[in-house]
């Protein structure tokens, strides 16, 4: 794994989310209630959507700056190391005397899907007053990338401060929430998957002509742009332009967790760098397929160099 990022880069990213520590379970199947059941695997790895985000995006090169929460204690500790270990500003990640570290419980399956568990401990905690207390971070960033772990009051005060700044605001409605149209008039990215955009519009997304409905009614609330995440399938993406439909690189995925996250990330340091719309968004579907071929979420995303390397 890179120490590092990019030293050409001077690509500037604030993730404002979460960080968890992953302990992850290998098992051959879900143990039913009251079952004790053996499993074939268990390892910990940083992650929590916020962190995986940065983690990503630094990998892609950009400068990176984390604007979180995390407890004082051992996880919290290891989380901050993790992301600094990647070249990221952690000096607005707080540390909360009362509440653990979030934690995420993977239980993994051996078809490389997934079932997880997350305790938000000090992400929850983390409050708009500390999102304007590392204002300063967030004005100087091109790109301000949030999604959904930590309170909404926090995530609205933070795209609020980003999109009043004019820095491009992206926002990864996950997990699945409803959102009022308040906040997302502040987002100019809305990245999704098929599930949070059918929960947030009401609207089915069983076929590609549903997702292209769902996305436009998505743009009608506020975002210019917005990415619905399809997994293998690719994505859609509508913007002022038009809807773009790009099918996901083939390949032989072990671990899907994070692809979402890797992607996010990705493309938030492509926009941060001035890439045009379709090259973002392939480099980040390009990252996300690579991190799906290997376990772990952070220890899975690959570097820049692995991306720009890959042929499909
Ligand atoms: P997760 O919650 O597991 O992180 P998600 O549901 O938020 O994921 P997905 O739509 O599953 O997001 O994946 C995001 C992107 O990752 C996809 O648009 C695609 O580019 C890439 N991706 C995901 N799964 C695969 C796969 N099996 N093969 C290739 N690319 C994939």
């Amino acid at each position: 794994m890179p120490a590092s990022p990019i030293a050409t880069s001077v690509a500037a990213v604030a993730v404002i989310g979460s960080l968890n520590m992953d302990l992850r379970v290998q098992t051959p199947r879900l143990p039913a209630p009251g079952e004790t059941l053996i499993g074939t695997g268990f390892s910990t790895d940083s992650g929590g959507k916020g962190a995986n985000q940065a983690v990503a995006a630094a990998r892609m090169g950009a400068a990176v700056a984390m604007l979180g929460r995390v407890g004082r204690d051992a996880h919290g500790a290891a989380l901050t190391q993790a992301l600094q270990a990647d070249g990221i500003d952690t000096s607005a990640v707080g540390q909360d005397t009362d509440a653990p570290t979030g934690t995420a419980i993977i239980v993994l399956m051996p078809s490389g899907e997934n079932s997880i568990i997350v305790i938000p401990g000090a992400n929850h905690r983390y409050t708009p007053a500390e999102v304007a207390a590392s204002a300063s971070a967030i004005r100087q960033a091109k790109v301000a990338v949030a999604q959904l772990e930590c309170p909404l009051d926090t995530v609205r005060a933070a795209l609020a401060l980003a999109h009043g700044a004019g820095v491009c605001t992206v926002l990864n409605a996950a997990p699945a929430q409803p959102l009022d149209d308040a906040l997302l008039a502040a987002v100019d990215w809305l990245v999704v998957n098929e599930i949070e955009a059918e929960m947030l519009t009401g609207l089915p997304t069983d076929t590609p002509a549903q997702i292209e409905a769902a996305a436009h009614t998505l743009r009608q609330r506020g975002p210019s742009q917005v990415v619905v995440t399809l997994g293998s399938a690719g994505l859609l993406h509508v913007g002022p332009d038009g809807a773009l439909a790009l099918p996901a690189p083939r390949v032989t995925a072990v671990d899907t967790t994070g692809a979402g996250d890797t992607f996010v990330g990705a493309l938030a340091a492509g926009l941060a760098e001035g890439l045009p719309i379709p090259a973002a968004l392939t480099r980040a579907q390009v990252a996300a397929a690579l991190a799906v071929t290997r376990l772990g979420t952070q220890s899975a995303m690959p570097t820049r160099a692995e991306v720009e390397a890959f042929t499909p």
